[in-house]
């Protein structure tokens, strides 16, 4: 069993250690955790984000990793990555990051529109221009290649029974698909029951031949010890008769 979405307290809206992370993961069997606390940005403007780790805490971030990993080798592999989202003006700045710093992969987690100094949230309810900034967002997002799958693709907050919904939903699978990126169930959405992970989404996702790819998003130790919570949703997976994979694509 494997996970990739994991976060820290590094990030201000989850609690924990890295090595709470670790414990947890090993008392629960997993044989691989991946890190994928929330990147910073180097931002242009004198903005700052309450919700990402501080451009500075990233040295130490990706140094308790590696010292974790070590520590920990013959129990569990480790893994180092940062959840990111596809800021087109900051890429070339993440780009740099990913060449300085032995990061093994990222996952796409498309939080906000453009930049998050002015860009709209995609979690709250959108309009048709808004749902359709949210899927080409995510596409030019896939077609880096830099990111290994994307996380809650079912973000964008919008009336899934509206076909416009479907239309452009299908994009963004189809994109997935071409570029072989599994998209990801959300375990913490489906416990916490938000909007995310739905069921017309998945459908989609199936009808496009997707895989699938459970990620806990967990912001607590604990997360990763919540085995029921796992099954249930890999159940739910299971009987929209989608396919499942735990194979994600490193950098290095
Ligand atoms: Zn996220
Ligand atoms: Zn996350």
């Amino acid at each position: 069993m494997k996970n990739y979405h994991t976060h820290t307290k590094r990030c201000y809206h989850a609690i924990d250690n890295e090595e709470e992370y670790v414990k947890a993961a090993i008392q629960s069997g997993y044989t691989e955790l991946g890190f994928s606390d929330h990147t910073p940005w180097h931002y242009e403007t004198s903005y700052h984000s309450t919700m990402r780790m501080e451009e500075d805490k990233l040295v130490g971030y990706v140094q308790t990793l590696l010292n974790l990993r070590e520590k920990y080798q013959d129990q569990i592999s480790i893994k180092i990555g940062l959840e990111c989202e596809y800021f087109p003006k900051y890429m070339n700045w993440l780009k740099q990051i990913l060449k300085d710093y032995p990061i093994d992969y990222i996952i796409l987690g498309n939080h906000f529109d453009e930049t998050d100094e002015t860009g709209i949230y995609f979690g709250r309810p959108l309009n048709k221009q808004q749902l359709t900034k949210y899927v080409e967002s995510c596409i030019a997002g896939i077609k880096t290649g830099l990111y290994s799958y994307v996380a809650h693709p079912d973000l964008a907050f919008y009336d899934t029974d509206d076909p416009f919904y479907t239309q452009e939903m299908t994009r963004l699978c189809q994109a997935a698909k071409e570029y072989q990126m599994p998209l990801e169930f959300n375990l913490l959405g489906y416990a916490t029951h938000r909007q995310y992970p739905n069921e017309t989404f998945f459908n989609i996702a199936k009808k496009v031949g997707n895989k699938v790819i459970i990620g806990t998003d967990a912001h607590e130790s604990s997360a990763l010890l919540d085995m029921n919570t796992y099954q249930l949703g890999k159940q739910w997976l299971e009987r929209l008769g989608l396919e499942l994979t735990e194979d994600i694509k490193f950098l290095i």
